[in-house]
């Protein structure tokens, strides 16, 4: 995966990176290219610039993502929506790992700039995009 410069540099004073974003265990099992385009890489850039980072910054724990960019293939086959922010790096889906600490992590992202907050299977995870 090839990344500008810029952004690399960006990355490293971040928590989260592109490639975190783009990781998915079931893309590689089924031999799924996940790579992102690049306006994709930029979508996915101001989701942690803009979100991710200041949550994290703010709720001082770690935030394990489990999704964030998908391409077509991947998204369909993990049955999410037709159009997705996903699809355009736009959104991730991530936890602190217990539902308590999730609950603070949605209260400090709904005073974050957003388009999309959701708090998945009672807690578990939250969907957010920017
Ligand atoms: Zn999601």
């Amino acid at each position: 995966m090839e990344i500008a410069t810029p952004l690399k540099a960006k990355e490293a004073v971040s928590h989260f990176t592109i490639a975190e974003l783009s990781r998915s265990t079931i893309a590689l099992r089924h031999g799924i290219d996940n790579t992102p385009p690049p306006e994709a890489v930029l979508n996915m850039q101001r989701l942690i610039d803009n979100v991710l980072e200041p949550a994290r910054n703010l709720l001082q724990k770690q935030i394990i993502v489990n999704s964030g960019y998908r391409c077509s293939r991947l998204n369909s086959m993990v049955g999410g929506a037709k159009r997705s922010y996903h699809l355009s790096g736009r959104a991730a889906d991530i936890t602190t790992g217990n539902i308590d600490d999730n609950r603070r992590l949605l209260e400090i992202l709904s005073q974050l700039p957003h388009v999309e907050l959701i708090s998945e299977h009672g807690g578990l995870w939250i969907h957010v995009a920017f």
